[in-house]
């Protein structure tokens, strides 16, 4: 009876002690003041986190605390036990993996949707989320010249997704349900295609969707996929009774920003019934520059494609368009109506419900943040923002160029220069020597914390990649990582 839980007696209960609305907003403007003096001073701290493994945990009690605390605490430990702990991902001298580049208006609406705490599981859950990310993503159709078919209005859709790799998970998903409706193989039948220099992502969703195998095609001088390979791999398997499903093309691989021929790999796919889907994730937001699109070329032919507004267009983490051109596989294979989710919207066909586009059924409000980003820039500012960040990589291309102790591995399409220090000739021992100083020039660039970058490997020899899009990002900050450099090697 309730009378023994105590808990439940309704005399002893009451809402939990709020800050008041005059507390929040005091609280609400010392937060938006400690991130603005953030931004401003973000460049007088060195880019990467110098703790060592279990320093911050050792700042915490070990117990979550009994009685209330004033904010004033938690602001001070921001300050206290969070800082020492962070490496600094909207530093300019931010050049390591790519960027998650965020902006004022992106943080201002993330902060709404906070405080709106909307779950957008069905379009009745709350339409204006629903209906404004829908509407958005069909502008950023015409913005990066993507297929018409894959506007909300036609056959296709776009839905934001947390990252690429729920996007290509997802594709996955759609591309087992339409290869299980063609024929009636077996899940394990199914071989998925990628490139040698395709994202560990597409592996992952693979695994995870539970295709039999995933095959990594050779690539070309350039580390892009060659057609013909995957034509040899797709009959090989073929003959050998197995289900070729999937074939993921990248444009801007993670190593080098290769860049694979799209066109050329739905010739091998369609015909031979594969879903072909594009992972664009840091490329695709050059494509709003009309001059990068050649890039994207056969993009018409493709049955899903992904970027990442959360890596180069201000929007910051977590947002990831993912488009398909039928939303017929994908909302098929995840759509499942449990009788509290049933409701009129829904079951007169008229309205989008994300939840059957998406493996979660909740989901936030992020089309707030992409739609805020757009409108405070305007496209154009994008564009400008895009070709500055191209700019400045191709006149650092040109200083490793112009010195010889430097050569640059592979070619840089977008914003990611990859270098590594010249060996003296092509024997073991010469190239095993400039991978011991490209090693230990990486080492001392990270260790000056004015820059930051990642050392990576490629046909394993060391490499250097230099990411260059930061928004704050300027020549002098290429300037500082130059004089590094020449500091480092002793020029
Ligand atoms: C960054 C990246 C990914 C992974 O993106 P997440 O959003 O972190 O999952 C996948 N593919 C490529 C080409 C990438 O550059």
């Amino acid at each position: 009876m309730d009378s023994t839980a105590p808990g439940l007696r309704s005399e002893l209960t009451s809402p939990p002690p709020h800050m008041t609305p005059e507390e929040f907003r005091q609280h609400g403007r010392e937060v938006i003041d400690w991130i603005a003096d953030y931004w401003e001073r973000i460049e007088s701290m060195p880019v990467a986190s110098t703790v060592a493994p279990g320093d911050i945990r050792a700042m915490l009690p070990d117990a979550a605390p009994e009685e209330a605390e004033p904010f004033e605490n938690l602001l001070a430990d921001l300050d206290r036990v969070v800082m020492p702990g962070v490496t600094h991902w909207q530093h300019p001298g931010w050049f390591a993996y790519f960027p998650a580049n965020n902006s004022p208006p992106s943080v201002l609406a993330d902060t709404v949707s906070a405080g709106l705490g909307l779950i957008g599981l069905l379009w009745s859950a709350s339409p204006a989320l629903t209906e404004i990310e829908s509407h958005v993503l069909d502008w950023l159709v015409d913005l990066l010249d993507l297929p018409q078919q894959w506007k909300s209005t036609s056959a296709g859709g776009g839905v934001l997704q947390g990252s690429a790799s729920d996007s290509t998970h997802v594709a996955m998903v759609a591309a087992r349900y339409r290869a299980r409706q063609r024929g009636s193989q077996p899940v394990e039948r199914m071989v998925a295609y990628t490139s040698a220099q395709a994202h560990s992502s597409i592996e992952k969703g693979a695994n995870v969707a539970g295709f039999g195998a995933v095959r990594l095609i050779e690539t070309d001088e350039r580390f892009a996929m060659r057609p013909a390979a995957l034509r040899a791999a797709i009959d090989a398997d073929v003959t050998a009774g197995l289900l070729p499903a999937f074939v993921c093309s990248t444009v801007g691989t993670t190593g080098t920003t290769a860049v694979d021929p799209v066109d050329e790999i739905a010739q091998v796919a369609s015909p031979a019934g594969l879903w072909h889907h594009v992972d664009a994730a840091y490329a695709g937001t050059a494509m709003i520059c009309e001059e990068f699109r050649h890039h994207q070329r056969g993009i018409e032919l493709v049955d899903s494609y992904v970027f990442n507004p959360h890596k180069w267009m201000m929007v910051n983490f977590d947002c990831s368009a993912f488009y398909v051109a039928d939303r017929g596989p994908l909302t098929d294979a995840l759509s499942i109506t449990a009788p509290y989710l049933r409701n009129a919207a829904s079951d007169t066909g008229s309205v989008i419900d994300y939840r059957d586009w998406q493996v979660p059924l909740g989901r936030r409000f992020r089309a707030l943040k992409l739609w805020w980003v757009l409108r405070s820039y305007g496209a154009a500012a994008l564009r400008e923002m895009i070709r500055h960040h191209v700019a400045l990589t191709t006149e650092f291309a040109a200083r490793l160029t112009d010195d010889d102790r430097f050569e640059i591995v592979a070619p840089h399409p977008f914003s990611l220069v990859c270098f590594r220090c010249r060996p003296a000739d092509d024997s073991e021992g010469a190239q095993a020597a400039a991978d011991r100083s490209t090693d230990a020039l990486a080492a001392a660039i990270n260790a000056s914390g004015t820059s930051y970058l990642t050392p990576s490997k490629l046909n394993g020899r060391s490499i250097i990649r230099v990411a260059i899009g930061q928004a704050r990002t300027d020549r002098r900050h290429l300037e500082t990582l130059w004089d590094t450099i020449a500091a480092a090697t002793g020029a």
